[in-house]
């Protein structure tokens, strides 16, 4: 009888442990699921949610501008975006911006610490951000102070000679450091002239899947006035009267796209030069070009990225990005 209730007593212990082992390795399969869960959302979800989002904006709220292209990219005014909404929903996605400037020669003492100072309070404010600087002069790059998330990476540029060669070989570094670093880590980029100030908010509704400016001397003049280039020996000519005239300071989208930029415009470039030609503007004729032939799917008004020398600005309610003075005779030699 002894036995027997030992034997009963055995398996129980024998079940416990059992059940034990179960749980513990259940446990462990938790916290495995809640690491994975963790992770970054795939970047592939984000372009959908956006497009989303960008179909409730207020196209009617700006009556005396244009607010959406012929084939239907929203172009952003004040007033027609929520942007606690954006906001909102990037954190939700878990959305990183990578922002690229080159500030080589004397444009690194005349411009950069206002740029990134101001970035810091208007650039994306809220997500996290990393600032990836070219320079040719790292060591004189400006300790700034950065808010939690957001980071910056300095790098080694060479210098070229000529200030449209700087300008316009800014396409293949940019292709370069999309494709080491920036495409697994960052759900979008924006590439920017260093020669501008913050000063409003610039922020989460101006991402998308490929992102155009508008430029701020061209977007009320009738399309024959539009300086694209026009020699038919350069790869940037155009024969078409085109949709916009946009700004090479500011250009911008996923990873894909804005490589797919960069390629198109520094392949070119280097074919002009086979050659002997250059495009009437430079980096901004191929990427007008580009722009053309492959449809951005944003438009960004000149409300983010004016010229104060401008005197009617009669459209611009608020300046979230202006032009720093030029000072090209003092800047542009060595
Ligand atoms: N740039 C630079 N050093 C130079 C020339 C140009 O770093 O000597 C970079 C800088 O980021 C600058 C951009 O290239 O903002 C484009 O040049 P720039 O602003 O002079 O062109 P623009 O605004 O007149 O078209
Ligand atoms: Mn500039």
């Amino acid at each position: 009888m002894s036995n027997h209730r030992g034997s009963i007593l055995g398996l129980f212990i024998f079940i416990i442990l059992l059940a034990l082992a179960f749980l513990s390795l259940y446990t462990r399969h938790l916290k495995a699921l809640a690491f994975f869960k963790e992770l970054p959302v795939p970047k592939e979800s984000t372009p959908a949610s956006i497009i989303d989002l960008d179909s409730k904006l207020k196209f009617s709220v700006r009556p005396h501008v244009q607010t959406q292209t012929s084939w239907n990219a929203p172009i952003m005014w004040e007033l027609m975006f929520d942007d606690k909404l954006y906001d909102r929903m990037h954190k939700e996605a878990k959305t990183a911006v990578a922002l690229t400037v080159f500030a080589v020669g004397r444009y690194l003492e005349a411009y950069l610490k206002t740029f990134l100072v101001s970035a810091e309070e208007h650039f994306m404010p809220g997500l996290p951000v990393t600032y990836f600087v070219f320079t040719d002069l790292p060591e004189e790059v400006p300790e700034i102070t950065l808010a939690p998330r957001r980071n910056i990476r300095i790098v080694k540029v060479e210098r070229h000679n000529r200030w449209q060669d700087i300008s316009m070989m800014r396409m293949k570094t940019i292709s370069e450091v999309i494709d080491k670093v920036l495409q697994h880590n960052f759900s979008y980029v924006f590439c920017f002239d260093v020669d501008q100030i913050f000063t409003g908010r610039f922020g989460s509704e101006a991402l998308g899947e490929s992102v155009a400016l508008l430029h701020a001397h061209y977007y009320k003049l009738p399309k024959h006035r539009f300086t694209y280039d026009r020699n038919p020996k350069s790869k940037a000519s155009m024969t078409a009267e085109g949709d916009f005239y946009y700004h090479a300071a500011i250009f911008g989208g996923t990873c894909e796209k804005v490589k797919a930029l960069a390629d198109f415009c520094y392949v070119n470039i280097m074919e002009d030069k086979l050659k002997n030609v250059e495009a009437l503007w430079h980096d901004e004729s191929h990427l007008n070009k580009y722009f053309w032939l492959f449809k951005p799917t944003k438009l960004l008004s000149p409300e983010y990225c004016w010229d104060n020398t401008i005197s009617n600005a009669e459209d611009i309610l608020i300046k979230r990005l202006v032009w720093a003075p030029k000072n090209y005779e003092k800047l542009r030699t060595r």
